[in-house]
């Protein structure tokens, strides 16, 4: 199988799903990272930051967009390595981004074509009324151009039509356990992190000019990965909501469930000490 992940900002792959395409790529699937923006503007904590020093290091003051983003995209890029992503595509467009781009949209359709992947990991767009959320605009991209790959006629384009299988998004803040606590409203697929969390953590800790290193990067992996886990019946998940239904043969159960015991649950859950195994 092949797994593309379409994000804004070159840390949304891995905070999002480090951790399910490190456990693809384990399995032998291909794994494609694209990022749309240069995102240089995003979380510039590092050069921020050194404004607010005594002495600040002319260096950083001085960095333009450029060095800001090539910075991000080396953090990028020793995470997607530490992950196992095979391929980091960048778009390096602007990422003062507020609404739907024709050409961006066709940035997007053209690699989704390329690629061919058989599914796409992609935020949930998360501000249907605020539209102009950057991480909104990106999947609303996304499905933009998946419309125009599903249309792409040889004739009139050079190449055939493309079909994804499905897309999964992520980022949907929402950690109910069932489908009725919240009137329907939920992530309905996790994927179980827990054997392969230090390298997220360790992952993460690449974004240091953003700040997701070290503790910050402990606690967010404890708390959102925790917490989903816990709606997961696991020490750690990354969750996702389907935006296809899916068909089969007969009703569905998931080798999870079927091993599933609520008595002992609560020791599964907290199996992993993560500041103490990941320091
Ligand atoms: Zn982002």
């Amino acid at each position: 199988m092949k797994v593309m992940t379409i994000y804004a900002h070159p840390a949304d792959t891995i905070t999002n799903c480090g951790g399910t395409l490190a456990r693809h790529a384990e399995a032998g699937d291909e794994v494609v990272a694209l990022i749309i923006t240069h995102g240089g503007r995003i979380h510039a904590n590092r050069y921020a930051e050194e404004w607010r020093k005594d002495d600040p290091d002319e260096a950083i003051t001085t960095a333009g967009i450029d060095d800001i983003a090539a910075h991000k995209w080396d953090e990028l890029r020793r995470a997607a390595d530490i992950i196992g992503v095979h391929r980091v595509i960048g778009l390096d467009t602007d990422d003062r981004v507020a609404s739907l781009q024709e050409h961006v949209v066709d940035l997007v359709a053209e690699q989704i074509a390329l690629e061919r992947p058989d599914v796409i990991i992609c935020d949930y767009p998360l501000n249907p009324v605020v539209a102009s959320n950057t991480h909104t605009v990106a999947t609303t991209t996304v499905l933009a151009a998946l419309g125009r790959t599903g249309t792409y006629l040889r004739n009139l384009d050079g190449r055939a039509e493309f079909h994804v299988k499905q897309v999964f998004f992520t980022s949907l803040p929402v950690f109910a356990a069932d489908g009725l606590s919240l009137f329907g409203v939920r992530n309905d697929v996790f994927v179980d992190i827990t054997p392969v969390v230090g390298r997220k953590v360790a992952a993460m800790d690449c974004f240091d000019s953003q700040g997701y290193s070290g503790l910050f990067a402990r606690k967010l992996i404890e708390s959102n990965n925790g917490e989903f886990g816990r709606a997961a019946g696991v020490n750690f998940a990354e969750a996702f909501y389907r935006m296809r239904n899916e068909t089969h043969d007969l009703l569905p159960v998931t080798a999870a469930a079927v091993a599933e015991d609520p008595l002992t649950r609560h020791l599964r859950y907290s199996e992993v000490d993560l500041r103490a195994t990941h320091p």
